[in-house]
């Protein structure tokens, strides 16, 4: 039997044709392929403005330093999240502060949010593919006068209400990583609504640059442009993200049903007001079983992983900030349960059945 990975890049004819012509064109570096694709984004998003970059994690260090955060300033974030939300704002040399999450969508609990004096801004992370609850969010970051980023990395395409992840907050991040929805390998992007915040992203990207303007620096800056050979993939990716997305979702359908009368598997919860795209299909088990499920699967040849086995606020290089074992046990519990299997798009009917019932098998 075949493996089944727990991610799978889908390039067709269509992405190795658009890198040809790359390739050919003489022009390798940031120019009209990344413009085209950052108008994409902004109509695909359905917000105003957008600019690629060369990582999510670049995407939102570029946002928290638009946004003026840096030492002395505090920022929230979930500490059941991918590092690069909580390292971005170590980059600005600002502190992080973490906040229990809900234990059906993985996402912070806006009720469990405690700002202080020094609170700048909130990260939210839309978790597996599912928006955070943006309502309660958005209306404390107004009411206190707080920042928002949106971390979209897992979520493009996904709705709250309507909305499109990417257009929640001051400024959404997008990661295009080789395992993310859409992707060109690696890649970047973020989406505003602000053309103050845009301008200065752009200028952030590429060391302070105003555009027709090299040589001069307005500002600090970094190398996180995007390639043309990056852009020409995520163009051809973006046609075809709703497809992708809409057999992400009935994947999981089939996943859900297929453990409808399995004992001791929790499914994944989408709230009625939202779409998910399951970037990752997270199911929780048996604290005692998790470990036992895992190397069962892998014996099966069944990609699977444990996203995230340690909270962010039991992580070494945070250690100053305070933390320990006991100050989000939601988080904390949730670690210790969770297991995501595969669910991307080239995952067959079969293969569904198969990883469903060798999770009963382990389980059993
Ligand atoms: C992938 C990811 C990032 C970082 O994106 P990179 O492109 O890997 O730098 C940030 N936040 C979350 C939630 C992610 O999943």
């Amino acid at each position: 039997m075949k493996m089944i990975p727990i991610a799978r890049p889908i390039m067709e004819e269509e992405e190795k044709k658009a890198v040809l012509e790359v390739l050919s064109s003489g022009m390798l570096a940031q120019g009209k392929k990344v413009e085209e694709l950052e108008r994409r984004f902004t109509d695909y998003c359905k917000v105003k403005y957008a600019a690629a970059v060369n990582s999510g994690t670049a995407a939102l260090h570029t946002a928290l330093y638009t946004l003026g955060v840096g030492t002395g300033d505090t920022v929230i974030t979930s500490p059941f999240t991918f590092v690069a939300t909580a390292n971005s704002v170590l980059m600005q040399g600002a502190n992080v502060a973490f906040s229990d999450i809900k234990s059906d969508t993985f996402n912070i609990d806006p009720e469990k949010i405690q700002i202080s004096q020094k609170t700048r801004a909130i990260t939210a992370v839309d978790l597996f593919g599912q928006l955070a609850d943006y309502d309660r969010i958005e209306a404390m970051a107004k009411e206190h006068n707080l920042r928002l980023i949106e971390d979209s990395a897992q979520a493009i395409g996904a709705k709250y209400k309507g909305r499109k992840a990417g257009s929640f907050g001051d400024i959404a991040c997008f990661s295009l990583y080789a395992t993310k929805n859409l992707t060109s390998g690696e890649g970047g992007m973020i989406t505003t609504d602000d053309e103050d915040l845009w301008q200065k992203a752009k200028m952030f990207r590429s060391h302070g640059q105003g555009s027709g303007s090299k040589y001069h620096y307005n500002d600090l800056g970094f190398n996180y442009r995007m390639t043309e050979i990056s852009a020409a993939i995520a163009l051809e990716q973006l046609k075809k993200v709703d497809r992708f997305n809409e057999i992400r979702r009935e994947n999981a359908k089939t996943l859900t049903e297929l453990f409808a009368d399995v004992p001791g598997v929790t499914t994944p919860f989408e709230k009625p007001e939202s779409l998910h795209v399951f970037h990752q299909y997270t199911i929780m088990v048996d604290r005692k079983k998790r470990d036992h499920v895992v190397q069962y699967l892998k014996k099966n040849d069944i990609g699977c992983a444990i996203f995230y086995p340690k909270p962010l606020h039991l992580s070494v290089h945070l250690e100053r900030f305070g933390y320990k074992e006991g100050d989000f046990p939601i988080a904390e519990d949730v670690s210790k349960r969770v297991l995501s299997l595969p669910i991307h798009p080239s995952v067959s009917e079969s293969e569904l059945e198969t990883i469903a019932d060798a999770v009963k098998e382990a389980l059993s």
